[in-house]
């Protein structure tokens, strides 16, 4: 059941990332230009993180769904109240994302693995896929704690990691949208225009719109960031510069960039 559902997963994210990739780059929100070697790099960190995946995060979380600490009770689904805990799961675990997300910002050991992802200085659909394998196996790990203790079925949290990944390819993109429609959407998801303040290279905006999924967790806790997006603005960190592939993968080793 495992491979059916990664390889379900592998063919709707392989799609959704190859349309928005092109997409951006027939209607370009930002027209400053990006090299390829930027481009490699951050296909290159995908390609550790694919393995990952694969290896070690795919068992752990399977692992982790059959370590039901509390077993929902049948009346639930005698009830006919399983589409509603698919709903409520998959807020459960957006939620839980905005956090974590959260922690990775104001933890210094987490942020030398994050900082990794914020390093990039543009945005695009490639972004989406520019992760530290440590923040990744370390994010599998935290997201044990949830899948257990609320016994979210396994393949909720595969469709949540489906979800999630579109998602965040969508809002990283450098994809141009007519802005009435994206001010809308924004109202309940995260947008390219709310997320790039998140890359914004000024310390303020960096801890700030954290959400992933729904837009809502920011308001709701406090963190929007009151700046709109304008066309040139830095990305990256604040006085830090970005690295090569290597670098940035021993990089959390090394200490704190900022
Ligand atoms: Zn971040």
């Amino acid at each position: 059941m495992l491979a059916t559902l990664l390889a379900a997963k592998a063919a709707i994210i392989s799609i959704w990332f190859a349309l928005f990739f092109i997409g951006e780059r027939l209607a370009r929100a930002d027209s400053r230009p990006t090299s390829s070697a930027r481009l490699f790099k951050n296909f290159g960190m995908w390609v550790l993180l694919m393995a990952l995946s694969v290896s070690v995060v795919a068992p752990l979380t399977a692992w982790g769904a059959n370590q039901l600490l509390w077993v929902r009770s049948e009346w639930m689904t005698a009830a006919g109240v399983g589409a509603a805990l698919l709903i409520i799961d998959l807020i459960l675990l957006d939620c839980w994302t905005y956090w974590v997300h959260r922690a990775y910002h104001k933890v210094p050991l987490m942020w030398r693995v994050h900082e990794i992802h914020h390093r990039d200085e543009f945005l695009d659909t490639t972004s989406a896929v520019r992760f530290h394998i440590g923040e990744v196996v370390f994010s599998a790990l935290l997201r044990l704690i949830p899948i257990s203790l609320l016994a979210i079925p396994l393949p909720t949290v595969i469709l949540f990691e489906i979800i999630l990944f579109c998602l965040a390819v969508f809002h990283h993109s450098n994809l141009k949208l007519p802005s009435g429609f994206e001010k809308a959407l924004s109202w309940v998801i995260v947008t390219p225009s709310i997320h790039w303040i998140h890359h914004h290279a000024i310390r303020e905006d960096t801890d700030s719109n954290y959400a992933s999924g729904l837009s809502v967790w920011d308001r709701v806790f406090g963190s929007k960031s009151p700046h709109e997006r304008h066309p040139n603005m830095k990305i990256g960190i604040e006085g830090i510069e970005d690295k090569g592939f290597l670098a940035l993968l021993v990089a959390p080793f090394l200490g704190p960039g900022r």
